[in-house]
C-alpha cells in the first residue's frame, strides 16, 4: 500500500533478539546444511522482505521493508542474512516501488553487497516523494547489473527453479509446466470494479513483480501486492501456475488481494502471511484463507489487531504478539523484538516452519 505515514517513534533495535533458531520437534528427519531451501519471512512492520537461500548457498531477497528507523529493517535483513550465512545479496527483486517494498534498499546496500537488481522497471507513481524514493533505488540499482524482468522470465538461482508469472501489469500467458488445468474455484469470481478503483487498482500494486520457485517437488510463490484483478488473470478460467505447498500471502494480507481464485486455486497445504499489527490480516483474507479445502495451517509474522481472537491463529503460529497498544504517534510497535517465520524446505516436497520467537515448529510431509 502507498503512502503510508510513517511516524512512529525510533528506538534501538535489539538484534540479539531477532533469532531464528531452529527447534526442531518434528517426526520428518532433518537434512544435512545445504540440502534445503530457507526461506525467512522477516518482520519489517508492515513492509515485505523475504530471504530465499538455495542449497547452493545462492541468495534472493526479495523485497527490502521501509526506510528510515535508523535502518531497522535493514539491520533486520542484515542480522538474517548473517544467520544464514548469506555475505551477499546475489538477486534482489523489488516487486514494485512503494516504500514498504522499495523503502530499505539505500540503508541494506550499506551493510551488504547486492550484486543483480530485478524489478518490473520505472514507477508509474508521480507524487514528489514517490519519485524522489524512486531516483534514490534507481542510482543504486546502476550500481549493480539491473534487469526489467517479464512473465515467462527465469532467475537464474543456482538449485532453484526461479520463474517470474507477473510483472508491470502483465501475467503468464501460457501455463508453467504440468499446470494449466481448469481452476473450480473460478465460478463466482468478482472483479473489483473502477468505482473503487483508488483502492483496488492501485497502479503501483497491480505492477508487481510475482515469482514462482520449486525447488524439488516443493513449490511456492510471491507476489508482492499484486492485486485481486490480476489473480483472475493468473488463475482463471485455467490455472497457469498449478499447486504451491507454501503460499506467502499475498499483499500483507489485505482483502484487496487474496481471492479464493488464487488461494483455493493453488490447493496451499500451509500459508504465511507477512503482516503487521494493523497492516494487512483482513478478515476477509483469514476467511477465504480459512475456508481453504487443503490448507492445514496458517503462520503470521504478527498478531492482526483488526481480526481479532476469532480469526488470529494461535499464538504459538504468531512471531510477533501484540502486547503494546498502538497509539496514533507510535503505530509500529514491536520496534526492538523482532520476529520472523522460517521455512525449510526440502526436495521431496516437505518442509518444516519455525517461529523464531518461541522455537515451535512443525513439519509437513511430501504432498501425496
Ligand atoms: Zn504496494
Ligand atoms: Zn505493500
Amino acid at each position: 500500500m502507498s503512502g503510508a505515514k510513517v511516524t512512529s517513534v525510533i528506538r534501538v533495535t535489539t538484534l540479539s533478539l531477532l533469532c531464528f533458531a531452529v527447534t526442531v520437534s518434528s517426526p520428518v528427519a532433518q537434512s544435512r546444511p545445504g540440502d534445503t531451501l530457507d526461506i525467512y519471512v522477516i518482520d519489517v512492520e508492515g513492509g515485505e522482505a523475504t530471504l530465499f537461500v538455495a542449497p547452493s548457498g545462492e541468495s534472493m531477497l526479495v523485497d527490502t521493508g521501509w526506510p528510515g528507523f535508523d535502518g531497522r529493517d535493514a539491520d533486520r535483513i542484515a542480522a538474517v542474512a548473517e544467520q544464514a550465512g548469506v555475505t551477499q545479496i546475489d538477486y534482489l527483486v523489488v516487486t514494485h516501488f512503494h516504500t514498504d517494498h522499495m523503502g530499505g534498499t539505500e540503508q541494506l546496500a550499506n551493510r551488504l553487497p547486492v550484486v543483480h537488481f530485478i524489478d518490473h522497471g520505472i514507477t508509474i507513481d508521480q507524487g514528489d516523494r514517490a519519485r524522489a524514493a524512486f531516483e534514490v533505488y534507481s542510482n543504486l540499482r546502476s550500481n549493480g547489473t539491473h534487469r526489467v524482468v517479464r512473465p515467462g522470465d527465469p532467475v537464474p538461482v543456482t538449485g532453484l527453479d526461479v520463474r517470474i508469472i507477473a510483472s508491470d501489469g502483465s501475467v503468464l500467458n501460457s501455463p508453467l509446466a504440468g499446470a494449466g488445468d481448469a481452476n473450480p474455484f473460478c465460478e463466482g469470481f468478482t472483479f473489483h470494479g473502477a468505482d473503487i478503483t483508488s483502492r483496488f487498482g492501485d497502479a503501483e500494486d497491480q505492477r508487481s513483480v510475482s515469482a514462482f520457485i520449486g525447488f524439488g517437488r516443493f513449490r511456492t510463490l510471491i507476489m508482492g501486492d499484486l492485486t485481486w484483478n490480476k489473480e483472475h488473470a493468473l488463475m482463471c478460467p485455467d490455472n497457469k501456475i498449478g499447486t504451491a505447498d507454501l503460499y506467502l500471502v499475498s499483499h500483507h494480507g489485505s482483502d484487496t488481494s487474496g481471492s479464493e481464485a488464487l488461494v483455493h486455486g493453488l490447493q496451499p497445504r500451509v500459508a504465511v502471511m507477512n503482516n503487521g499489527p494493523r497492516k494487512g490480516g483482513a478478515v476477509q483474507t483469514f476467511q477465504i484463507l480459512q475456508a481453504a479445502p487443503s490448507l492445514e495451517q496458517l503462520w503470521q509474522n504478527h498478531y492482526a489487531i483488526p481480526a481479532g481472537d476469532e480469526y488470529n491463529m494461535p499464538e504459538r503460529f504468531i512471531a510477533n504478539l501484540q502486547d503494546e497498544a498502538p497509539t496514533q504517534d507510535t503505530p509500529a510497535v514491536h520496534m526492538e523484538a523482532a520476529h520472523g517465520i522460517k521455512v525449510s524446505a526440502r526436495r521431496d516436497g516437505s518442509f518444516t516452519v519455525t517461529n523464531s520467537r518461541n522455537g515451535f515448529s512443525r513439519s509437513y510431509g511430501p504432498r501425496n
